[in-house]
């Protein structure tokens, strides 16, 4: 079996993992691996179907938007995959989502703020909400970006959200931790004025996101 294909078969099962967590519903959403040591990804196909995953629909590209022979077509999200591969080396995969909660707070154009101690040490802090921008354009991969500072995830606004990391695990654990911080934070919004942890709190825990998943 060629190192490709052994790479797609993790893609599936990355993406099978993120259906079973109900972070993706229909066909939306896409998700990447990189190649290693190489300028090349494997990302999910347009059109993706969750409930009919095969490994050869899995697209290898170029980080230079080069499909390979013999492939489907991308995902028309692909240029935001391919601009974080490049701006950041160590980042291994990146999962986009239109996960509900998440959604909802990019509808809102809200910043997901420090409400648990956890998002600091697994997300590095706030997620922030970007600017509007079309989807699949070359100005959402540079919102992205520019939003995403140094943390791993962000929120898309009027779209979803995206995690980045160096790890598979890594990146479907913080894809399920936003969504249930956005669940959490909207409910609480619901009640009452919501407090968030002061950043002089956060110091601690953001040393154990510095050492263990910052992808700069
Ligand atoms: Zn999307």
């Amino acid at each position: 079996m060629t190192e490709i294909h052994k790479l797609k078969q993790e893609l599936v099962k990355i993406c099978k993992e993120i259906y079973k967590q109900n972070l993706v519903i229909l066909g939306e959403g896409n998700i990447s691996i990189r190649v290693p040591e190489k300028n090349e990804m494997i990302i999910t196909p347009a059109g993706n179907d969750y409930t009919d995953l095969k490994t050869n629909n899995m697209v290898h590209m170029g980080l230079d938007d080069t499909v390979f022979k013999n492939q489907s077509r991308p995902s028309s999200e692909f240029r935001m995959h391919r601009s974080i591969y490049l701006q950041r080396p160590i980042v291994k995969c990146i999962i986009h989502t239109h996960s509900q909660f998440a959604s909802t707070l990019g509808i809102l154009h809200y910043d997901l703020p420090v409400i648990i101690e956890e998002m600091v040490i697994f997300l590095g802090g706030s997620v922030g909400c970007t600017n509007y921008c079309l989807a699949g354009s070359e100005d959402l991969s540079n919102e992205i970006l520019r939003t995403m500072k140094k943390q791993n995830s962000v929120i898309i606004a009027n779209h979803g959200v995206v995690v980045v990391g160096s790890s598979y695990d890594y990146c479907i654990k913080i894809a399920i931790i936003i969504e249930k911080m956005a669940k959490i934070y909207i409910g609480a919004l619901k009640i009452g004025e919501v407090k968030t942890i002061l950043k002089e709190n956060q110091i601690p825990f953001l040393k154990i996101f510095n050492e263990k998943y910052s992808t700069l």
